[in-house]
């Protein structure tokens, strides 16, 4: 499982994420916070690059840092998978992860493995690329930083679904809306470069424009 840059920016968003899975009693064997290379995204992604979203993937993925984990426990996918609830942010459910902190369609939050043989393909391609391995101490790691920042003020999902939304519903591409993301973005990003955040919300502003873009 990966929590994506939209959530790992957003401190008190991916505690929250943790908790949750942590929670279910699922065993956390392997936890590291990383930038993905983009050789690694474009591998991770290899089963959508013909697809027209495929870039924008890579670029998402590699903007910011990701927390990439590996969980081990009974149906521990479909568990995961029903906790974060359907892909595009508008249709998950009110209160699966994704209904709660995602942000806009595929700025999702989260990735996770859909099927056992996923599974075992991810980990060996995190393992060899990203250096991501099992640790003793995973869980302690996790648990450290779900105590440093759950109780970090806001986790500013409202706003930020409000600037996408009304950006999108408005055509507006204005750097006012760029301004508000990386505003938004460096909020609760405690340890993050600013760079960091400011390539995720340029990201996160070529997606509108592609949205504007379709509509015209
Ligand atoms: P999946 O392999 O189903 O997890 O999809 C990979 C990711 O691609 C999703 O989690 C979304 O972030 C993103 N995605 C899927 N479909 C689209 C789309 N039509 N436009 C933009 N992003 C998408």
């Amino acid at each position: 499982m990966i929590i994506k840059p939209d959530g790992t920016v957003r401190r008190r968003v991916s505690a929250l994420v943790l908790q949750t899975l942590l929670d279910k009693d699922y065993r956390l064997i392997a936890f590291k916070e990383m930038k993905v290379p983009k050789s690694l995204a474009k591998m991770h992604y290899a089963v959508h690059k013909e697809k027209p979203f495929f870039p924008w993937l890579v670029d998402f993925i590699s903007a910011a840092p990701v927390l990439a984990m590996v969980f081990e426990g009974d149906d521990v996918i479909q568990g995961i998978r029903d906790a974060l609830g359907a892909t595009f942010v508008q249709r998950a459910s009110s209160d699966s992860l994704r209904g709660k902190y995602g942000i806009w369609a595929g700025i999702n939050i989260a990735h996770a493995s859909d099927a056992p043989e996923t599974a075992t393909t991810e980990i060996a391609l995190w393992t060899e690329e990203g250096g991501l391995k099992e640790s003793s101490n995973a869980e302690d790691q996790a648990r450290e930083y779900i105590q440093r920042y759950i109780s970090s003020g806001s986790d500013f999902t409202f706003e930020l679904r409000n600037v996408v939304k009304t950006a999108i519903e408005h055509n507006d591409t204005s750097t006012q809306v760029l301004a508000s993301l990386k505003d938004l973005f460096s909020r609760d990003a405690e340890g993050i470069s600013k760079k960091d955040t400011d390539t995720l919300s340029e990201v996160v502003f070529d997606f509108i424009k592609e949205e504007v873009q379709k509509k015209s």
